[in-house]
């Protein structure tokens, strides 16, 4: 595999492979940019089929790391790890403990937290081998936790922000909602869509997952194969990446697309074709930055639970700032995003908020 010749190879400053023959640890950092900061990002455990599948996965994921962290104006750059292996069946506490390790090796340059297929639990497990994570229980009232709800809630007060800039509604109430992946961030945002009276369709691939959801909150579930096509006011991929692509944004029918997953966007040009279908993109690293906003207050310290949501209630003023500039100069929202995230990364640290 030629690394630096990957598409998704982005003049990354680190990418390391650690491995450890007791606990079966095969896991990959990849650090894209530390000009803001130590690279900040969680660490995802997938099953992989290949090893340069996961390569192209944490080069992406890390590169959306630095956009992300430079738009909530963080002090950190963006990083990413990734342990292959399937969450279900290959966890054990030695294992996060060697991962741990092999974060600290990097001496701090970068910081894990939960991603998909990892938990608090995990994070515990880590922190016994590092100092350079996030995401641990807190006492209740201090910032940080599992910030899957603050993303939640960043996706949700940015749903909001969609709904009225594109179809002039300030209120959820009547309108619909299809939630692609009801798990740590797509339960709890459909809680709070319920709960503001929006309709709600979901599907997961866990049928469980999907009944929960139905049960707690009056929502409907659909097929996973049908979730993307339904006419709705929003679709929110809450799932993985690159759900959206040239096979089906010709089938969507939402107005809108405003949800938490990372790299919803297969390529950066499947912008352009949202953009002539008339549908609003919520660029992905903008509207789901609240868990790496709680994140960073739980790392840094001396921060509350309600600082943090105040900090994410930023994120839908961002966002309509995005989509003013996009309307103004007839550009997509994600490039209009990227080149503000471009520039950032580009200033000095100290211009931004610690
Ligand atoms: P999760 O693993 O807890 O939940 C994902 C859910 O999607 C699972 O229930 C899974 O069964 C389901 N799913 C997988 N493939 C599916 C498919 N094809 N169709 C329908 N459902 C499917 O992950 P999460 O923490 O909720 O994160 C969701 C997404 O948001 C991920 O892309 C993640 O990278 C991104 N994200 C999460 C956070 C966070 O704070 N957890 C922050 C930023 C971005």
């Amino acid at each position: 595999m030629e690394v630096f010749d990957l598409p998704e190879f982005d003049g990354h400053e680190l990418v390391a492979f650690g491995h450890d023959a007791a606990s079966g640890l095969k896991a990959i950092i990849a650090v894209h940019s530390t000009a803001l900061g130590p690279a900040a990002g969680g660490c995802r455990m997938w099953p992989y089929a290949t090893t340069t599948e996961a390569v192209s996965d944490v080069l992406r994921l890390s590169r959306g790391m630095s956009y992300k962290n430079a738009m909530a104006q963080l002090p950190f750059g963006g990083g990413k790890a990734v342990i292959i292996g399937d969450a279900r069946k290959a966890k054990t506490p030695e294992l996060f403990e060697a991962f741990g390790r092999f974060v600290d090796s990097h001496g701090g340059r970068y910081i894990t937290a939960e991603d998909v297929g990892t938990t608090i639990t995990d994070m515990s497990n880590i922190a016994r081998s590092t100092q350079y994570v996030s995401g641990l229980g807190r006492a209740p009232g201090e910032a940080g936790g599992d910030p899957g709800p603050k993303t939640a809630l960043g996706v949700f007060l940015g749903i909001k922000a969609a709904v009225k800039f594109k179809l002039g509604r300030a209120e959820l109430a009547g309108g619909s909602v299809a939630v692609q992946g009801v798990g740590g961030v797509g339960y709890h945002l459909c809680g709070m869509l319920a709960g503001e009276g929006a309709k709600v369709l979901v599907a997961d691939v866990r049928a469980p997952a999907a009944e929960r959801v139905c049960q707690e909150f009056k929502a409907t579930a659909v097929s996973v194969d049908e979730i993307l096509s339904h006419k709705v006011d929003v679709l929110a991929p809450c799932a993985l990446g690159a759900v959206l692509d040239a096979t089906s944004i010709p089938r969507l029918r939402a107005r809108i697309i405003a949800g938490a997953a990372n790299n919803q966007l297969a390529q950066g040009q499947d912008g352009m074709a949202l953009l002539a279908a008339d549908i609003l993109y919520a660029p992905d690293y903008v509207i789901n930055a609240g868990g790496i906003i709680s994140v960073a207050r739980e790392y840094y310290g001396g921060a509350t639970q309600a600082q943090v949501n105040t900090e994410i209630q930023a994120i839908p003023q961002r966002l309509t700032e995005i989509f003013e500039r996009a309307r103004r100069e007839s550009r997509t929202t994600n490039a209009v995003a990227d080149q503000m995230a471009r520039e950032r990364l580009a200033r000095r640290p100290q211009q931004l908020v610690a």
